[in-house]
């Protein structure tokens, strides 16, 4: 029997409210409002084990013993992939319900898992971007070689950063701030200014949105030691190259 239900199509949020996201390494995903997320979904020493196994072609895949393991490892496989995909969905859901504007960086990731292979594999953030393309009610794309890592909040200031550095004092004007948080409001910034958008900032939903995310199951959230001071990051005013 085939049962076939029409749900209500989603409408998309039209209520002015943009967020910048920023993607890494350290912290999977980091929000222009200094909220940092954190997750993996490791696979199991166990399963590494069998597969490496049966890569060496230990098991006879045509024998019983050898098809019952093949199954166990598909499995797992299978069951991480859902674990990675329900975080990505949750995250994404919630920025894109109550965000109009969502802004984040193209990034090459895949040459991210060049050098960061297993780290990049637990987290799939590759499809939490997707997520958010394909959800958001309008998604802005800043370019990928647009820098937005190692730019002063207060004064734009650019330094150059190694992946060891969390939080930068900036040489000019000697404010202190989060690298990642910094990231993604320039972005956040560099996409409202091409739109000619001047936003009221909302900061009430902050601790809402925290505590969502801490109820994701494998995700650890937390806000940034110092939080950006928003009104003092200058709005581009028209000018560098369109992002979008
Ligand atoms: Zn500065």
């Amino acid at each position: 029997m085939h049962v076939v239900a029409y749900l209500p199509k989603e409408e998309r949020v039209h209520n002015g409210r943009a967020i910048g996201i920023d993607l890494g390494i350290t912290n999977q995903v980091t929000f222009s409002n200094g909220i940092k997320v954190q997750y993996a979904i490791p696979m199991p020493e166990r399963i590494k084990k069998l597969y490496k196994a049966f890569s060496r072609s230990e098991y006879d895949k045509r024998s019983k013993r050898g098809t019952k393991l093949l199954q166990k490892i598909k499995s797992k496989f299978q069951h991480q992939n859902n674990q990675k995909k329900d975080i990505n969905n949750k995250l994404a859901h919630y920025v894109t319900t109550n965000y109009e504007y969502v802004a984040y960086q193209n990034d090459c990731i895949h040459s991210w898992s060049k050098f960061y292979g297993s780290r990049i594999l637990q987290t799939s953030i590759g499809g939490f971007r997707n997520c958010l393309k394909r959800k958001a009610s309008t998604p802005l794309e800043v370019g990928r070689f647009i820098r937005t890592t190692g730019v002063c909040m207060n004064c734009g200031t650019v330094q150059h950063l190694n992946l060891s550095d969390r939080m930068v004092v900036c040489p000019s004007c000697h404010s202190i701030f989060d690298r990642d948080v910094s990231a993604a409001n320039k972005q956040e910034g560099l996409c409202l200014g091409n739109l000619g958008e001047t936003l009221a900032e909302d900061y009430a939903s902050t601790s809402s949105m925290l505590e969502y995310i801490k109820r994701i199951p494998h995700v650890k959230a937390s806000i940034a030691v110092e939080a950006p001071n928003k009104r003092a990051w200058p709005r581009p005013q028209g000018r560098g190259s369109s992002p979008v």
